[in-house]
C-alpha cells in the first residue's frame, strides 16, 4: 500500500493537458494501485493522475456502487446526453463545494490497465464523477464550471 501526496490547487500540473499512456506495464499497474489507495485514504470518489503530480491520461473512479473501481486510461467521451445540476467537490480543493451542471448520461471509451479498449455507459452521479475526472486529464478544473458555491450551512447536508 502506498499513498501518494495530493497536489492542491493552485499548481500548474492541475491545469495541464495530460499525455497519452502508451506503455501498459507493471509500473502502470502499481501506479493505479497507489491511486486507489490514495483515493480511499482521502475519501474521494475519483482521482486523476495530475492530482498526484503526473501529466498522464490516467484516472480512477469508485463511487461505492456495485460497479466497483473504474480505471480510465486515455479516456474519451463518445456520447453524452441530458443534464444534471448538483454539488461537487474535488480532493485538490479541500472544503470547497459548488453546484456544477454535467451531462446526465455519458458513453466513454477508455483502456484498462492492460491496454485493452472498453466502452462504458454511466448515468447520474457516476456520470458526474467520470466527467469530472476526464476534465482533470484535459487540465479543466471543476471550479471553472461552478455556477454557485455552497455555503457552510448547505455543506452540512452534503459532507458527512
Ligand atoms: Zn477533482
Amino acid at each position: 500500500m502506498a499513498i501518494r501526496k495530493l497536489v492542491m490547487y493552485p499548481a500548474d500540473i492541475l491545469e495541464t493537458q495530460c499525455q497519452q499512456v502508451r506503455v501498459f506495464d507493471k509500473k502502470l499497474a502499481k501506479l493505479l494501485n497507489d491511486m486507489y489507495d490514495t483515493m480511499i485514504e482521502f475519501d474521494g470518489v475519483g482521482l486523476a493522475a495530475p492530482q498526484i503530480g503526473l501529466d498522464q491520461q490516467i484516472a480512477i473512479v469508485d463511487i461505492g456502487d456495485e460497479i466497483g473501481t473504474i480505471e480510465l486510461i486515455n479516456p474519451e467521451i463518445l456520447e453524452f446526453s441530458g443534464e444534471q445540476t448538483g454539488p461537487e467537490g474535488c480532493l485538490s480543493f479541500p472544503n470547497l463545494y459548488g453546484e456544477v451542471t454535467r451531462p446526465n448520461w455519458v458513453k466513454v471509451r477508455a483502456q484498462d490497465r492492460k491496454g485493452k479498449f472498453y466502452t462504458l455507459e454511466a448515468e447520474e452521479f457516476l456520470a458526474r464523477a467520470i466527467v469530472h475526472e476526464i476534465d482533470h486529464l484535459n487540465g479543466i478544473l471543476f471550479t471553472t464550471k461552478v455556477t454557485r458555491y455552497l455555503t457552510d450551512e448547505e455543506l452540512e447536508g452534503v459532507v458527512e
